[in-house]
């Protein structure tokens, strides 16, 4: 009886929409990119996780074109029964190799690898500590175990220990840490982060979703720039943001780990192999990120020139080490009219708010990508001053 529901949507939709939690969709007309068309007018676009600017390219589109004309469009089976390829143990092979780890699994999202994760491992002897800005799939993934949790305050290695001490005896523990966390682009202290789960003898689990790819001297992500690599036990990435930005995802891990996911992960055992035009061109992108490093050089003189320009124009830049360039304006309602006028203005950007960032603390978010060009970072940063100075923030 949908009657019984459908007065209930009806009120917590309006409820959103009076609260501004409401979310309208932007429909793109065109591919992802640099620029994208929205309503018949081109915008530059700085808020997708585009961060090589791969997405959207011809060359994605080769490689995706090549995987399906020899591999077929998809599998109709789960890995264990006949959906695994040459392409699917390669690809795992090569993220691995990529990531610094023994081995790798592949997932359909990020999402679903952390869902897969943290059930399979750990049970009601162990315990999970967690930061407390980790991204939704994690905090739910945690959820679905019956391991004690525990949230320790964002990056606070002091908090951080004491968790550790409270789970003193429990069977296994687990720290679980974004790499780059999405709202601030600050990257998590794994050194510190690995020193203590030596010293307390847990695990440790690294979400680098906003990372690989982007970080470490060869994509590897945040364990390859922290100088921890062989540190971290299960690393989760996807293929939905710098990677080409069509979605798939992996766990890599050490290799016992990686067999134990294979037999048990639910959302690894019970979902469609991932699609072969992704398998294959993440496989083909991931051995051409090796011998053209540009791109990620190009990403963070990027990142560099807009920091800079910005701070120059007298705007708030947090100082995270990162794509993500977060505009701190404190004002909730200037964040988000701000980024409606930058919209007017042909920059796409987000405004971020009460309650997806903490009160006080809202902010015009920006990611740099390497498709940027001089040009575009220079015009976005004219119309954050033009705009910023309308608002009183410059
Ligand atoms: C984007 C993101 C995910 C989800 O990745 P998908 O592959 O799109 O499911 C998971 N974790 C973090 C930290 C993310 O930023």
């Amino acid at each position: 009886m949908y009657k019984s529901l459908k007065p209930i949507l009806e009120q917590e939709l309006a409820a959103a929409k009076e609260n501004g939690t409401y979310k309208v969709e932007r429909v793109l007309e065109s591919p992802q990119g640099r620029e994208i068309t929205v309503g018949g007018k081109k915008y530059l676009n700085f808020c997708a996780n585009n961060y090589l600017g791969l997405s959207g390219t011809e060359l994605m589109e080769k490689a995706s074109e090549e995987a399906v004309k020899k591999w077929g469009y998809g599998l109709a089976s789960v890995r264990f029964i006949c959906g695994t390829q040459t392409i699917h143990k390669d690809l795992e092979r090569s993220v691995a190799e990529l990531v610094g780890t023994e081995d790798a699994v592949l997932y359909s999202s990020c999402f679903m690898a952390n869902v897969g994760l943290f059930q399979t491992f750990f049970t009601d002897q162990d315990a999970i500590i967690s930061d407390e800005l980790n991204h939704a799939s994690i905090i739910d993934a945690v959820r679905l175990t019956k391991s004690e949790r525990h949230v320790f305050k964002h990056m606070d290695m002091n908090d951080l220990e004491s968790k550790l001490q409270e789970t003193r005896s429990k069977r296994l523990k687990v720290i679980a840490t974004d790499g780059v966390f999405s709202m601030d682009g600050d990257i998590a202290p794994l050194k510190e982060i690995c020193d203590l789960a030596d010293k307390y003898e847990a695990l440790v689990m690294v979400d680098d979703a906003h990372a690989v790819g982007v970080m470490g001297k060869n994509g590897g992500g945040t364990p390859e720039e922290c100088g921890v690599a062989d540190r971290v036990d299960f690393v989760t990435g996807t293929f939905g943001k710098a990677l080409g930005g069509a979605g798939g995802a992996f766990t890599a891990t050490r290799k016992e780990a990686a067999d134990y996911l294979r037999n048990r992960s639910r959302t690894y055992l019970f979902s469609n192999s991932l699609d072969t035009a992704v398998t294959g061109a993440s496989l083909w992108l991931i051995d051409y990120l090796k011998s053209h490093p540009e791109y990620r050089e190009r990403l963070w003189a990027n990142t560099k020139l807009f920091r800079e320009l910005m701070k120059k124009n007298g705007f708030t830049v947090s100082d995270a080490q990162h794509p993500i360039t977060p505009i701190m304006l404190g004002d909730e309602k200037k964040a988000v009219e701000m980024a409606k006028a930058l919209f007017d203005e042909g920059i796409y950007v987000i405004g971020f708010a009460f309650p997806v960032v903490p009160k006080g603390k809202a902010r015009i978010r920006v990611q740099v990508s390497a498709a940027h060009t001089k040009e575009d970072i220079e015009k976005a940063v004219e119309k954050f001053t033009l705009v910023g100075k309308r608002f009183g923030v410059v």
